[in-house]
């Protein structure tokens, strides 16, 4: 099918590579695995966030806004990609960041910092209270005040949208398959606010592509998931009229890896972070991609992913999320 794109900025360095690992191997007889590197979709603006916000920032702009207003966590990649891209195209932008200012400003709050982002923090109970309450149409409004038009992006820029950005992941996925020629069984991402995963499957359903999309939830369980890709992609559908029903689609979840929380890991996750790097000059991070690649090795050890000959990770970026977590990496 041919897709036609709503209106689009040209930020993300794309398409990336699609490059299969050389040495690491997760079982004998295991599925060769490959890498969708969205972790050179840019240099400080590298990972999943750009792809979203190439079509969410068109959109704000055409709206004629001046100031984005988005939220995470103090360590997300989703604000620091935004606040970098708002330097980038003369915009201003405020964070609000779920968490207690630190101690040290490092890693993606370092950039944050750097591109001039207009930094809120409200601790976690507060953040969730505020934001039931209108925080960010409060916000808005507050801006309005002083003669600025704000938009809001939601966090990770997971909403109608945002599914494009993974539309267009999943168009180029569909090349690199026919460049390399394989047609792998799986897609395998990390689910963290759910918009790659729901784009993905949206692409696979637009592309025909034979690969089952698996997320690997970081954060919340399966059930709070499945309704917040099946909304997103509801909404992507009924404001671009492209496809019929989007309820019937497989959503495939696993919420097996979440513990012991959302930008937690195990040790063992930690040790996986530095083997891969180690063999495959390949660098996940501890929040998202590591405890993904970890939950799809160990189910590739399973046997859940036996039938295919080539599987797919879709390595979603995060390098800066390991220099808060140093000491984690190196003990
Ligand atoms: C945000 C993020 C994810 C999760 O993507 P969602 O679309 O929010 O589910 C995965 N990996 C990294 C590095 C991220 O920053």
């Amino acid at each position: 099918m041919r897709v036609v794109y709503p209106q689009r900025l040209a930020l993300a360095n794309t398409p990336t590579p699609l490059q299969p690992l050389q040495r690491f191997v997760a079982a004998p007889d295991a599925p060769r695995i490959w890498i969708k590197r969205d972790d050179l979709t840019g240099s400080a603006t590298s990972g999943n966030k750009i792809r979203k916000l190439e079509f969410v920032l068109a959109e704000a702009l055409a709206q004629g806004c001046d100031t984005i207003i988005t939220c995470g966590g103090v360590q997300s990649n989703h604000c620091r990609t935004t606040a970098l891209l708002c330097a980038q195209l003369g915009l201003h932008c405020c964070l609000i960041l779920r968490g207690e200012p630190p101690a040290d400003i490092d890693g993606n709050l370092l950039l944050d910092t750097l591109a001039g982002a207009e930094i809120r923090y409200f601790s976690s109970p507060d953040f969730l209270r505020q934001m039931q309450n209108g925080l960010l149409q409060n916000t808005v409004a507050e801006f309005a005040k002083n003669g600025k038009k704000a938009f809001v992006i939601p966090i990770g820029a997971s909403d109608g949208i945002g599914v494009w950005g993974y539309v267009s992941a999943a168009d180029e996925l569909k090349s690199d398959f026919a460049l390399h020629e394989i047609n792998p069984g799986y897609i395998v991402t990390a689910t963290g606010s759910g918009g790659t995963h729901a784009g993905l499957i949206a692409g696979k359903y637009l592309f025909e592509h034979q690969a089952d999309v698996w997320g690997i939830c970081v954060c919340d369980d399966e059930a709070a998931f499945q309704k917040k890709i099946r909304s997103d992609l509801q909404e992507w559908n009924l404001h671009y009229q492209l496809v019929q029903p989007v309820d019937d689609w497989q959503i495939n979840l696993l919420d097996d890896y979440v513990a012991p929380g959302y930008a937690q890991a195990i040790p063992d996750v930690y040790a996986l972070i530095a083997e891969l790097a180690r063999l495959e000059g390949i660098v996940l991070d501890p929040v998202y991609t590591g405890k993904a690649f970890y939950g799809m090795v160990q189910e590739i050890r399973r046997g859940r992913f036996a039938d295919t000959q080539d599987i797919v990770f879709v390595h979603t970026g995060g390098i800066f999320g390991l220099f808060p977590q140093r000491d984690l990496l190196i003990s």
